[in-house]
C-alpha cells in the first residue's frame, strides 16, 4: 500500500497549479485509465487533484459550424449529441463503438485522448517496456505482438494508440486545447500524438501540469458523409484490430474531397494523406481504393504475428470507401484501376507535387 493525497479542485487555474508544483501528481477525471493503472503498479502519483467539478463539460456549436468539445463531457454525451450525430456522424460512431457502456459513462473526452497503451507487457509492470521504465528495451518486438501496429513503429515502441474517436478527430482536422503552467496553447491533433522515436515514454507534447481544456472540430460539411468502421476479434468490447474513419464528397462519379484516417495499426492516430492524395480527382471505384489503400500501406513495417493487418487494413478501407460511396461510382465491375488516375503517369499512385 502506498499512500496518495486527494483533493478536488473547484477552477481550472488551481488545478493547474496544484499539478505542476508537485512532480508526484496527476489529474483524476473518470478514472478509467488512472485507477486500473494504479492497481496494477504501473502509475505511482502520491496526489491525485480530482477535476471533475470543473466547467469544462460544454458541447458547444461554433459561431462557424464546428464543435467545442469541453474536456470533461463524457463519451456518451458527445456520442449521442444531435449536432454531432448531423454533422460529425464518424466521431459520433467511433465513441459508441469503444469501450464499453458503463466506461461511456465515466470516461472523457481529454482522458480518452490521454488513455495509455493497451500494450500487455507495458501493464503487467515487471516486464520490460520502454513506455513504462525507459530503457528497459521492448518486450513486444520479439514477444507477443498481434495487436501491435505496423505503421509508424520505432525498434523501441511498437504499441498500438487505443483511442477510438481519436482517429476520427484526426480525419476531421481537430485541435487540441490546454491550460498549462506557461498559459493557454493550441496543438493540431496531428501534432498532438508524438511516435515513439527513441522516446515512447513522451506519448504528446504537453509539459507536467498542463491540462486538456477542449477539443475543437473545425466547420467540415464534408463529415456529414462519414463514417467509422472498426474491426476487432469480437462484436464489442474489444480494441480495433483495425479501423477506418472516412468523410467522402463525390461530384459526377469523381472524388472531389475525402478524409482518411486509421486506427489499430499504428502507434498514434493515422492520418492516411496517401490516400487522400491519391484519390482526390479519382473516379470513385474499388480498384482507386486500393490503389489508394495499398500506397498508404507501402511503408508497414509488421512483425512475425500481425502481418495480416497489412491486408487487413487495406481491404477496410475499401469497405468504408465503398459505403460511403455507394451508387456513387462507375458500376462498372470491372474492380481495376481506371488508366491513370491522376496523371502522374508512372502508376505510382502519387498526386504531382
Ligand atoms: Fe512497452 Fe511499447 Fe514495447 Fe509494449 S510495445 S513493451 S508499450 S515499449
Amino acid at each position: 500500500m502506498r499512500p496518495i493525497s486527494y483533493s478536488r479542485a473547484t477552477d481550472t487555474a488551481t488545478a493547474v497549479a496544484a499539478v505542476s508544483a508537485d512532480p508526484t501528481s496527476d489529474f483524476l477525471a473518470g478514472g478509467t485509465t488512472e485507477i486500473d493503472l494504479l492497481r496494477q503498479n504501473v502509475l505511482h502519483p502520491r496526489r491525485l487533484v480530482d477535476i471533475n467539478g470543473l466547467p469544462l463539460t460544454g458541447i458547444e456549436t461554433t459561431p462557424e459550424g464546428g464543435l467545442r468539445i469541453g474536456a470533461l463531457a463524457r463519451m456518451s454525451e458527445v456520442a449521442a449529441s444531435p449536432t454531432v450525430r448531423e454533422r460529425f456522424p464518424l466521431i459520433s460512431q467511433a465513441l459508441e463503438l469503444g469501450a464499453s457502456a458503463q466506461l461511456r459513462h465515466m470516461a472523457s473526452m481529454g482522458g480518452n485522448l490521454l488513455q495509455r497503451a493497451r500494450c500487455s507487457y507495458y501493464r503487467d509492470a515487471v516486464s520490460p517496456c520502454n513506455k513504462r521504465d525507459p530503457g528497459t528495451g521492448c518486450s513486444a518486438v520479439e514477444g507477443f505482438s498481434r495487436g501491435h501496429a505496423v505503421l509508424g513503429t520505432s525498434e523501441h515502441c511498437i504499441a498500438t494508440h487505443p483511442s477510438d474517436v481519436a482517429v476520427a478527430l484526426m480525419a476531421v482536422d481537430a485541435r487540441v486545447h490546454t491550460l498549462g503552467p506557461q498559459g493557454e496553447r493550441a496543438y493540431e491533433f496531428d501534432d498532438f500524438f508524438l511516435p515513439p522515436g527513441d522516446s515512447p515514454h513522451r506519448e504528446h507534447p504537453m509539459e507536467h501540469g498542463e491540462l486538456i481544456t477542449a477539443i475543437e472540430v473545425p466547420a467540415m460539411p464534408l463529415a456529414r458523409h462519414s463514417l467509422y468502421l472498426k474491426v476487432r476479434d469480437r462484436e464489442s468490447y474489444e480494441f480495433a484490430l483495425v479501423s477506418v474513419a472516412a468523410a467522402v464528397s463525390v461530384v459526377d462519379g469523381t472524388i472531389a474531397d475525402v478524409r482518411v484516417a486509421l486506427g489499430g495499426v499504428a502507434t498514434k492516430p493515422w492520418r492516411a494523406r496517401r490516400v487522400e492524395d491519391f484519390l482526390i480527382g479519382a473516379r470513385v471505384n474499388r480498384g482507386n481504393f486500393a490503389q489508394a489503400a495499398r500506397v498508404e500501406l507501402i511503408e508497414a513495417r509488421p512483425t512475425r504475428m500481425n502481418a495480416f493487418k497489412i491486408e487487413l487494413a487495406q481491404r477496410a478501407v475499401v469497405r468504408a470507401l465503398e459505403t460511403l460511396t455507394d451508387g456513387d461510382g462507375d458500376g462498372d465491375g470491372d474492380g481495376g484501376v481506371h488508366g491513370d488516375a491522376h496523371g502522374d503517369g508512372d502508376g505510382s499512385g502519387r498526386s504531382p507535387a
